[in-house]
């Protein structure tokens, strides 16, 4: 029997890995009533990264460090608020869609800029990572439309976030 290595690494031990900035807070995933995701380190996962419930029934995130390492640090970020967005949503049990993986889109830009862990300078080093990758044929768009969307999701935010109050 192959036995199966899973690392659990700290994740910002992973994003210190090549990466300047050391001193950034490691990337946490919360959902609405406080409970933070676990992120869990998988290098047989065939993804960058995917959101997960297990067996007991609990939340999880796993990435593939390997696949995660070519990232700009803000995309790195962006595909952990993407997955987390996907549990947030409460989307992980549902087939996921265009449609689910733009709204996962947004909402991850939306929740990256109103933290302050990105800015519109962060959103297109995001923007230039996505619009170099392919899309598939299942539900992600390719790279290129993929970015226009994300830049979209960050623009409808700023002017939504620009609008006086009242
Ligand atoms: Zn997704």
């Amino acid at each position: 029997m192959v036995r199966r290595y899973l690392w659990i690494w700290s994740v910002s031990a992973i994003l210190a890995v090549g990466s300047a900035c050391a001193a950034d807070p490691a990337y946490r995933c919360v959902l609405d009533d406080g409970r933070t995701v676990p992120i869990v380190a998988d290098a047989t996962l065939q993804n960058v990264a995917a959101a997960r419930i297990d067996r007991n029934a609990n939340r999880v995130i796993v990435f593939n460090p390997v696949y995660m390492a070519p990232f700009q640090v803000e995309t790195r970020w962006f595909w952990f608020a993407h997955e987390c967005a996907h549990q947030q949503l409460d989307q992980v049990s549902t087939a996921y869609t265009a449609q689910t993986e733009g709204d996962a889109d947004c909402y991850a830009i939306d929740q990256l800029l109103a933290h302050g862990q990105i800015d519109l300078a962060g959103v297109k080093k995001v923007v230039d990572d996505m619009s170099k990758m392919e899309g598939d044929a299942k539900h992600y768009l390719p790279g290129p439309q993929r970015a226009d969307h994300i830049a979209g999701c960050a623009l409808a935010y700023e002017r939504r976030s620009n609008q006086p109050d009242g």
